[in-house]
């Protein structure tokens, strides 16, 4: 079986005072005996009072990016070590805005991937492809070079610390969402793909998230295809009622 998941990425936005209000609404809003798992990953700065706001609750804390070096002269970056050190473990790697306006590429992000899972750290990769690829049909061949490029590398065992996140670059933050029947082609296709590398057991039990312009009213639809997981959720995670209408999706 495989873990759902619901993760909201809050990027550049809230102030630590605005974070502990929408944590507060969040832990009054968000289901509590679900088995879906729920994480938010605020700001660097908002990290650790997120992580002790939330002491004790079901939601998680997850970290936006960090960098690939333990430590070093490497400055504004944040390494594994000192989001271990807050009691963060989970961190996303890969968001197309990371790839497109910090040119982080897949080689880049193979070296972040291994710093993580070297500290034992889950990472929730980001892959998907743009518009241009979708018009071109090339979508397929975008998935594949960043599955194989990111995480072809890792052993079986080191897979278990993966989570994807099938992003289709054209539906973030656009109000566009990808179909469930275009959400499930790729997700199938994901997990194919990892059965062709490893194997169907470690296949099976991969968690694939869908996330692009997930909201209340499309949520249900898209977390019902068999090989969606659940969500990674820009916008409408900074609303407690969204997030809290689309983890009751699941
Ligand atoms: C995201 O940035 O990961 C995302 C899915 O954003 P949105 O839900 O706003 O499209």
């Amino acid at each position: 079986m495989r873990n759902t998941i619901v993760a909201g990425n809050w990027k550049m936005h809230k102030t630590l005072p605005e974070t502990h209000s929408l944590l507060d609404e969040l832990i009054e809003k968000l289901p509590t005996g679900k088995q879906t798992e729920i994480i938010v990953a605020p700001a660097f700065t908002n990290l650790s009072n997120a992580v002790a706001h939330l002491e004790g609750t079901n939601i998680q804390v997850a970290a936006q990016n960090m960098h690939q070096a333990e430590g070093g002269a490497f400055t504004g970056e944040i390494s594994a070590q000192m989001l271990l050190s807050i009691g963060v473990n989970t961190v996303i790697l890969g968001h197309s805005e990371r790839r497109h306006y910090f040119q982080e590429t897949d080689a880049l992000l193979a070296d972040k991937v291994n710093t993580a899972l070297k500290h034992d750290m889950r990472v929730i990769f980001c892959i998907g492809e743009e518009l241009k690829d979708r018009q071109n049909k090339q979508y397929l061949n975008v998935i594949f070079n960043q599955l194989t490029d990111g995480l072809f590398h890792l052993t079986k065992e080191q897979w278990k610390h993966i989570v994807i996140a099938y992003e289709p670059v054209w539906a973030i933050g656009t109000g566009e969402t990808a179909t469930p029947k275009q959400a499930q082609e790729i997700h199938a296709f994901i997990r194919q793909e990892i059965d062709r590398k490893y194997d169907k057991n470690l296949a099976n039990s991969t968690s694939i998230l869908y996330g692009g312009s997930v909201k209340p009213n499309n949520a249900k639809e898209i977390f019902s295809q068999p090989d969606v997981d659940g969500g990674l959720i820009g916008g409408a995670a900074l609303s407690a009622d969204d997030f809290s209408a689309i983890v009751n999706a699941i």
